[in-house]
């Protein structure tokens, strides 16, 4: 058994970025990442402005009292000359006027007719923004490999940027493995329960960066599962399964998988989702999760999305948590790292009463997961832990 820090090692080591990209306009790029470093073609702001509602002038020694010729408005620029003792009415974003250094706010000035005057006088370059302050033509905006926000694209628009170079997605197939699995449209037999899995990881994994395909469940037979999985694994990069990976009679995923596939690791030291079992069969990467909905959801969390990163050329590690105060003791084996399910509240994080694996309502009533590291087994009321909430898994 492996360490989870060493399936991460060999999930960067072994896992290559995916070849291929495709061109993506602006309005659809939102979380998608791009594939190539982007500059400005131009600089921001285009043009010297003024970021206060008032008056354009030449600083000149002191002078408060200036002739009003005429004015500056956003997208209707003054077209003239400013003279020393010449001023021009400016609003905010409006180009400065040829000839002005200076701009005084309007609640310092006296306006009467043509003639203004300054109470106050403001230093030399007073409000005013200079072409390219913000970003140089030439800068680079954004670098290969980032995933763009909603910072990026209000960047891009700016720039005049329509399309951008993206990677392509991820094609995921999802696929519950069980006899005993039912959808919520069919009739359920006694002994039979719905498949929760297909639906809860599909949409876990769902994202701009990936293309997520719900395949038919897969039953307990061998050759049901051979046929299966080596068809997914022509057309996806990547296949998630759930169940049938643990040390069961009827575990045939895990029996596949290690005929017919090339295993890069099987069971890591951690709670829940020990059993995690993932494999390549061809290019593709075949990530067998563990049967009960709150291990496949915590190593969907921590397996599968770094599996992702790895293919989108990311880095790997888990996303960062925070130090917290246990709101009450824990006890745990030794020799696993465990992602205990918590709610967080007041600086706090209050643990579920039961962390069976099975157990839906733990993952409603928490909001994230206390990380407990391996080679300690008994934490106490009041000791800081790092947790980990499920809106920072991405
Ligand atoms: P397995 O690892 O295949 O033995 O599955 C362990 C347990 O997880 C099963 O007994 C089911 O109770 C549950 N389980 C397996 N697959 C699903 C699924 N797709 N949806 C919901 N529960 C599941
Ligand atoms: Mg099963």
């Amino acid at each position: 058994m492996i360490s989870l820090d060493e399936a991460l090692t060999i999930i960067a080591d072994k896992i290559h970025p995916l070849k291929g990209t495709h061109t993506c306009n602006l309005k659809n790029a939102l979380g998608k990442i791009v594939a190539e470093d982007i500059y400005a073609a131009k600089s921001l702001p285009p043009f010297t402005n003024t970021g206060v509602d008032g008056y354009a002038f030449y600083h000149d020694e002191g002078t408060k009292d200036f002739q009003i010729i005429g004015a500056s408005y956003a997208g209707e620029p003054f077209q003239g000359v400013l003279e020393k003792g010449q001023a021009a009415r400016i609003a905010t974003g409006a180009v400065l006027p040829a000839g002005a250094d200076s701009v005084a706010m309007q609640e310092i000035c006296d306006v009467d007719g043509n003639h203004l005057h300054i109470r106050e006088l403001p230093e030399q370059g007073a409000n005013i923004r200079k072409a390219g302050h913000d970003i140089a033509k030439g800068d680079i905006v954004a670098r290969k490999g980032k995933t763009l926000t909603i910072q990026d694209i209000a960047i891009f628009g700016a720039l005049g940027i329509t399309d951008v170079k993206v990677t392509r997605p991820v094609k995921i197939a999802v696929a519950s493995s069980g006899m005993e699995l039912a959808n919520a449209d069919t009739k359920a037999h006694d002994g039979m329960i719905i498949d929760t899995n297909t639906l809860m990881v599909s949409q876990m994994v769902s994202s701009p960066r990936t293309e997520v395909t719900s395949l038919p469940s897969i039953a307990d037979n061998y050759d049901a599962t051979v046929i299966a999985l080596k068809n997914a694994a022509k057309a996806h990069d990547i296949i998630i399964t759930t169940g049938g990976v643990s040390v069961g009679d009827r575990d045939f995923i895990r029996d596949v998988l290690h005929d017919h596939g090339d295993v890069l690791f099987w069971k890591i030291a951690i709670r829940p989702g020990k059993p995690v079992l993932v494999a390549k069969i061809g290019d593709c990467i075949v990530v067998g999760l563990p049967g009960n909905p709150v291990s496949a959801f915590v190593t969907c969390h921590v397996i599968v999305k770094k599996i992702i990163h790895a293919l989108n050329g990311q880095n790997i590690h888990l996303p960062d948590g925070f130090p917290v105060t246990l709101a009450n003791d824990i006890t745990k084996p030794d020799h696993l790292r465990c992602f205990i399910r918590a709610n967080y509240a007041d600086g706090q994080a209050h643990t579920y009463k039961d962390q069976s694996s099975n157990l839906y309502s733990s993952l409603t009533q928490s909001t994230g997961l206390i990380d407990l590291e391996a080679g300690r087994s008994s934490f106490k009321k009041g000791d800081r832990v790092i947790y980990r909430p499920y809106c920072l898994f991405d």
